[in-house]
């Protein structure tokens, strides 16, 4: 099953209410299941041949899943597509590739984590371990490298090439590590506002818990009441869960590496110099609006229909590397992303360590269009 990035931060999508509606619903799907597998059996005794015809449909779909599977992966894995994304500001798709160079950057980032103890050099406490992401169980983690230019210095009059590292989602529970870019979210599970939301919401769970219990010692007409009272207390925690779920998704900021053009209300959108420009600016302001990067919630950059946001969208590499790298105000060159771990199964396929990646086709690939806009363009 995949594991949702999400869940290690206890977003609400993984909060009790919906853990238990998820048990009820594998529960019922089981049964469904049972009935439907002992029709067959039933049918088979009858008739063989529906048994068969049966299974061979059984077959060929598999067949086209495998086969889907198979086109994302080899799609994925293209060099010059690693990072591809639509853009809904200018209608372009943009692209950033997987380099020989960034790979190698990759191999050896690889390398010297096995080595190592820790994923962080400032882990005094020893909470980021390496050998966690081996974890035959729990393990796996996609990591990646952005390799990068900084703006001409004026001493040497030459760019820097820099390094940005990153993993997808949390190192097991944490999602700020030293030396690895940070989310994207600022409402992750450690921030106060997070916490005393889900205190609220697991209030609530003992609360329905405890009613629960009553109802079924009680006699038959107050467990009329008490079952009411639970249903009443079960629709706000989902309405409260909803609500914190929404919240999170709010504190998703995200930069592209355009910026903010529009000085005066009389400029053009094309970052022109306009020597005919009758507006006179002071050097300063220039500078402080160029700095200024085009940041969008996640909802408003998302390629798609923004209301079913994937889980744990935003949480990728990807994502975080361009973040940063647009942050600091350097040119993102090419990325490469490999997985960390034991091979396990994906939506996508099977994660190999080692392998190279592209960003992933549902979560990553409707925001990255945004988040590479403007990228190509020359540092100022
Ligand atoms: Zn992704
Ligand atoms: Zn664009």
């Amino acid at each position: 099953m995949q594991r949702c990035v999400v869940v290690g931060r206890r977003c609400p999508s993984s909060s009790s209410a919906i853990i238990e509606k998820n048990e009820r619903e594998k529960k019922k799907k089981c049964s469904r299941r049972f009935r439907r597998s002992s029709t067959v059996v039933g049918n088979n005794n009858d008739n063989d041949d529906d048994g068969r015809r049966r299974n061979q449909i059984n077959l060929k779909a598999n067949e086209r899943a495998n086969e889907r599977r198979k086109q994302a992966v080899i799609e994925l894995s293209k060099r010059e597509e690693a990072c591809k994304g639509y853009c809904n500001l200018c209608g372009k798709t943009h692209t950033l590739e997987r380099t020989r160079e960034a790979e190698e950057v990759a191999k050896a980032l690889l390398e010297k984590l096995r080595k190592q103890k820790s994923v962080s050099d400032e882990d005094e406490s020893g909470q980021f371990l390496v050998e966690d992401v081996y974890d035959q169980r729990t393990g796996g983690k996609m990591i990646g490298v952005l390799l990068c230019e900084t703006t001409t210095t004026t001493t040497t009059n030459t760019s820097e090439r820099k390094v940005l590292k990153a993993f997808s989602g949390q190192w097991m529970g944490e999602w700020v590590v030293p030396g690895w870019c940070p989310p994207l979210a600022r409402l992750t599970h450690d921030s106060l506002e997070y916490i005393e939301e889900r205190e609220k919401i697991e209030k609530l769970s003992e609360e329905i818990k405890k009613l629960e219990k009553e109802a079924s010692w009680s006699s038959s007409g107050s467990s009329g009441t008490a079952a009411t009272a639970v249903t009443e207390l079960k629709t706000k925690r989902k309405n409260m869960s909803r609500a914190l779920l929404e919240r999170i998704w709010d504190s998703y900021s995200l930069p592209s590496f355009r910026k903010e053009r529009k000085m005066s209300e009389g400029d053009d959108d094309d970052n022109s110099d306009n020597s005919n420009s009758s507006s006179i600016r002071s050097s300063s302001d220039i500078e402080n609006n160029r700095r200024k990067l085009v940041e969008l919630n996640i909802r408003k950059c998302y390629y798609g229909d923004a209301s079913k946001l994937p889980c744990g969208c935003g949480d990728c590499a990807a994502p975080k590397l361009l973040a940063e790298c647009a942050r600091k105000g350097w040119k993102p060159i090419a990325i490469a992303e490999t997985w960390m771990g034991p091979n396990v199964k994906r939506g996508a396929g099977l994660r190999e360590e080692g392998v190279f990646y592209g960003a992933c086709l549902e979560r990553c690939r409707p925001i990255l269009g945004h988040m590479l806009c403007d990228a190509a363009l020359e540092l100022e």
